[in-house]
């Protein structure tokens, strides 16, 4: 890193300087010579550095000028380096990137991980995995199974887009500065077939929200929002329990009832 460059809190700036996990996390991520990836957030180039020598494409979208006028500096001899100076939650995963489709990683900056994920879902047909440095605790709601404290509104999406795999957890001392909190690498595959599908996925992600937005109470009285007499509706479920009690696929068939009410989830 150039000694005059300051690291901007802003942005989420924690940069990874430990060559070790540097390499374990190239491992993870296996690039092969038929990926076209797209690294979110390059900072100073430490993974991109390394992916450059294996993948004949390799896109990068990067937010901080500064930081964009070092990398061109840096790897603009290289032939198979792209960069897009922008905001990555702006940018249209499935027009930016052709060919398709996309690998997409990033050690992420942690303020923007959770509605990243949320706008890279919109884009999963084009995506063929995620591997992301995500707040260990972030991964933990990614990760989590109903009755358990981190189960809420990104577990359930998430979960019924993509399989979760924490891969690698990481120290704060592997970065510079020095986060406050643990690190996780984590791969999100998104599923090719959905055993149990949202007829509606506007309407899933309406009811899912509106439930965890009242944890502490019962189904019965989140869905009450929607209609009158829920205990008719949605028979299926016990409303006794509260929203971090019950399954992805019970979500799936609370919004397909929903559905069937013509419910409108605008
Ligand atoms: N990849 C580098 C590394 O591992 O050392 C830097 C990681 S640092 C945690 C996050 C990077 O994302 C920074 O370079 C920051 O400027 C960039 N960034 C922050 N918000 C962004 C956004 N909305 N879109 C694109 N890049 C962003």
């Amino acid at each position: 890193m150039s000694p005059h460059y300051q690291t901007k809190k802003r942005f989420g700036q924690n940069f990874l300087t430990d060559k070790n996990i540097i390499e374990q996390i190239i491992r993870i991520i296996n690039p092969k010579d038929s990926d076209n990836l797209v690294e979110i957030g390059p900072g100073n180039g430490a993974l991109t550095e390394k992916l450059l020598t294996f993948c004949p494409r390799l896109w990068t979208v990067e937010i901080d000028r500064d930081l964009v006028s070092i990398l061109k500096q840096r790897f603009m001899h290289y032939k198979n380096f792209f960069l897009i100076e922008g905001n990555a939650l702006e940018i249209n995963f499935s027009t930016n990137f052709a060919p398709l489709p996309i690998r997409v990683i990033g050690n992420l900056p942690y303020n923007i991980s959770t509605p990243l994920v949320f706008h890279l879902m919109q884009h999963r047909h084009v995506i063929q995995d995620m591997l992301f440095m995500f707040q260990r605790e972030v991964v933990e709601r990614l990760y989590a199974k109903p009755h358990n404290k981190s189960y809420g509104r990104l577990t359930v999406m998430v979960q019924y887009f993509c399989e979760v795999f924490p891969m690698l957890d990481v120290p704060p001392e592997a970065f510079q500065p020095i986060p406050k909190v643990n690190s996780c690498f984590v791969r999100l595959l998104p599923r090719k077939q959905i055993k149990l599908s949202a007829e509606n996925e506007l309407i899933l992600a309406r009811l899912v929200s509106t439930c965890f937005q009242q944890r502490r109470k019962t189904l019965r009285n989140s869905l009450r929002k929607f209609c009158s007499e829920p205990d008719e509706f949605f028979s299926k479920i016990n409303l006794d329990l509260r929203p971090d009690q019950i399954s992805v696929q019970d979500y799936v068939y609370l919004s397909n009832q929903l559905g069937a009410l013509n419910f409108d989830p605008k």
